[in-house]
């Protein structure tokens, strides 16, 4: 019996206990549930799908941004590419492809103050087409545009080396500047340049030199760089292709000057 009674106490007990457990925890829920108010899960949600859209977005976006610096870069790229072509527009005779007369009076001086500094060899050429008014006046104009092209590719193929200079001065008059080079092979490359015209086979049928268009040039050519000014060495080469001219046309002549100081 008193086993019984016993055992009913401690039922009891357990009884309490439980129910004690249970309204703990159900004061516990209350608490927390307490803590999540309306605003506060509104909050939560807006903060979880806020994160979702960021991490939905980043890709799309990062992509995005990535396509713009490609394009940004592409376009860089556009720019100074066509900045090259504009500065080579400037610089170049649109008949021939040839330097031009701008570029002729930006670079002839530097270049001549350059061999100077060097010491090197200048050569500096003048020429012009031999009754190329007659040209004109019997073929027409753009016959003689065409005449000029000729001879314009003609000079390319006598002056390859790299820092040969190919000027087309204005009308049918044409510059060439060379550097290092030595006055027996340049006098023979000017002469044969000069006999090479008849194998271009341009008839000239009105030209009191030859029955084919003919060049004449004047060539100056300085030992070891030069003091004189570019407009002395411009007025000096002039002078030989008025001789070249005076003396029958269809040849070169050249003046040689020795010495740094082109004495
Ligand atoms: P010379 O042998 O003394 O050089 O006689 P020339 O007739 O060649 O010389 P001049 O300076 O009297 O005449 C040059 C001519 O070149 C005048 C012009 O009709 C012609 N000319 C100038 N520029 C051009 C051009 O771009 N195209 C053509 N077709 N002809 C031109
Ligand atoms: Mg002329
Ligand atoms: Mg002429």
């Amino acid at each position: 019996l008193p086993l019984m009674e016993t055992t009913r106490h401690i039922s009891a007990l357990i009884e309490k206990l439980i129910d004690y457990e249970s309204q703990l925890a159900a004061q516990n829920r209350k608490e927390i549930y307490a803590d999540y108010t309306p605003d506060k899960i509104a909050l939560l949600i807006i903060t979880l799908a806020m994160i979702l859209l960021a991490f939905l977005l980043y890709f799309p976006i990062s992509k995005s941004i990535k396509n713009s610096e490609q394009r940004l870069i592409d376009l860089a790229l556009d720019l100074d590419r066509v900045n090259k072509e504009l500065h080579q527009a400037s610089i170049t005779d649109g008949l021939t492809q040839l330097y031009n007369r701008r570029y002729f009076d930006q670079i002839f001086a530097n270049e001549i103050k350059r061999a100077t500094r060097e010491k090197l060899p200048v050569t500096y050429m003048m020429l012009d087409i031999d009754h190329f008014k007659k040209y004109n006046d019997h073929y027409g104009h753009p016959a003689g545009d065409a005449v000029i092209q000729k001879v314009a590719k003609h000079l390319r193929n006598y002056f390859k080396r790299p820092g040969d200079l190919i000027f087309r001065l204005g009308g049918e008059e044409f510059g060439v500047f060379l550097h290092s080079s030595q006055l027996d092979s340049v006098t023979a490359l000017a002469q044969q340049l000069i006999a090479d015209m008849q194998k271009l086979q341009m008839v000239h049928e009105t030209s009191l030199t030859q029955n084919y268009v003919t060049l004449s040039m004047g060539m100056v050519h300085f030992t070891q760089g030069t003091h004189l000014s570019a407009e002395e060495i411009y007025q000096l080469a002039d002078e030989q292709l008025y001789k070249a001219k005076e003396s029958g046309r269809d040849r070169v002549v050249w003046l040689v000057q020795e010495g740094v100081n082109g004495s």
